[in-house]
């Protein structure tokens, strides 16, 4: 196949980098992009080629780096649904209001958009060992995609990150290790043993395929909404991944012609308890300070500290779009509510894109005229002790007294 990955380069500092041998961060510390030669590409794919093509990610491959069909994993990533909420549309007065389902991917998650390119890439670069931290769902799904590459894993957690997502990464053969504290302890768990062991480090950023993978989501809402894309997209922010790369999307169907007219407003969504970029945001600056004390039911969502935290305000900024914040409360009732009128059991982090475009219609941000998308990054189904325990959607009784 024709590729047209053209190299990597550090949107600080601007420093290129040779994309056909593995790289972590730029030599200044911040995450690297991938560039690709949109010209060529414009001038030699269309966008029928792409819609010919089965559903799913494999679909956008000359918009990603992996070149060889070989290294192109599948387990039936991408090609998610979108579908109208009318119910909860009309209570918070808006015309519009869609959700795409990242539940429906392998592992439950979006992560394995992230995790089906940036293993592939990593194969395809002759990586032998990949070692992460993760509040849970990327190591699974990361964990899935190394076993079906024949590449090692080491998949480093919060001791309380679902329980799903710990049993799955230690039944897709992940060495899976539990640490007391957050994903910020984790991950210096990761670096010093990739320090000592020569590993290769996929945390967050820390490699610059994963947001390729994840750039794809936009690639389909681009798709799925033909020439009259959303005014508004919220997305639950962690590390920022699916963020940054859709609006990376977005840009670069831009740039090479094939989108037109004004992009989305990207809203950042984080929750109380956790909220580095909404606090940098609210005050002014382009980057984020640690988050002291972070704790928040919705897991995904639980990273006090993100590499790529100036790359989501940047997003944020030049979209015209905003970040809020949400309370753990306002996230259960908003999930319960959601199952028990749209029938859609989304998850927590979901849940907390829902509870903010209620505060973004209370306080007139969005107006009730804009189409208001948002992104469900994973299936309610992968959090049964939250299911049980806290939204009480699970509750128990007899039938008969
Ligand atoms: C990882 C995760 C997020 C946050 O994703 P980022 O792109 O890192 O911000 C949100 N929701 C779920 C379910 C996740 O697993
Ligand atoms: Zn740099």
């Amino acid at each position: 196949m024709a590729t047209y990955l053209k190299e990597l380069y550090c949107p600080k500092c601007n420093t290129t980098y040779d994309a056909y041998r593995p790289q972590n961060l730029c030599e200044c510390g911040t995450p690297l992009l991938v560039r690709y030669d949109l010209e060529r590409l414009a001038g030699e794919v269309t966008p029928q080629v792409w819609r010919k093509r089965p559903e799913g990610l494999w679909r956008y491959r000359e918009l990603l780096p992996v070149i060889r069909e070989e290294n192109m994993l599948s387990l039936g990533e991408g090609g998610t649904p979108v579908y109208s909420l009318d119910k909860v549309a009309g209570e918070y007065g808006l015309k519009k209001l869609f959700l795409k389902d990242e539940g429906t991917n392998p592992t439950g998650t979006f992560k394995a958009r992230g995790a089906a390119v940036g293993v592939g890439r990593a194969k395809e670069l002759g990586l032998k060992t990949l070692a992460m931290p993760t509040a849970g769902n990327a190591g699974a799904a990361w964990a899935a995609y190394t076993s079906r590459a024949g590449i090692k894993m080491v998949v480093v957690m919060p001791e309380d990150a679902p329980l799903t997502t710990q049993a799955e990464s230690v039944a897709y053969g992940a060495d899976t290790y539990l640490v007391k504290g957050l994903i910020s302890d984790a991950g210096k768990a990761v670096r010093e043993a990739c320090a000592k062991y020569g590993w290769f480090e996929v945390a967050t950023l820390k490699e610059p395929y994963r947001i390729e993978g994840k750039k794809t989501m936009g690639l389909e809402i681009w798709e799925q909404f033909e020439g009259n894309l959303p005014d508004v997209v919220l997305y639950p922010t962690g590390g920022g991944v699916g963020i940054i790369g859709m609006w990376k999307a977005f840009n670069e169907l831009k740039d090479m012609g094939w989108l037109k007219g004004p992009l989305p407003k990207m809203v950042a969504v984080q929750a109380e308890g956790c909220a580095p970029i909404v606090k940098a945001y609210k005050e002014g600056k382009d980057k984020a300070e640690f988050f002291q004390g972070a704790q928040t039911i919705a897991a995904g969502i639980r990273v006090p500290s993100a590499l790529g935290d100036f790359l989501v305000l940047e997003a944020v900024r030049k979209s015209g779009g905003t970040a809020l914040t949400v309370t753990d409360e306002e996230i259960l009732s908003a999930w319960s509510h959601l199952a028990k009128t749209e029938g859609a059991l989304i998850c927590p982090e979901g849940a907390a894109c829902v509870a903010a475009t209620k505060k973004l219609r209370e306080t007139g941000l969005v107006s009730s005229e804009e189409s208001v998308l948002i992104l469900n990054t994973g299936a309610g189904m992968k959090y049964t002790e939250l299911l049980k325990e806290k939204a009480k959607l699970l509750e128990t009784g007899s039938l008969v007294d």
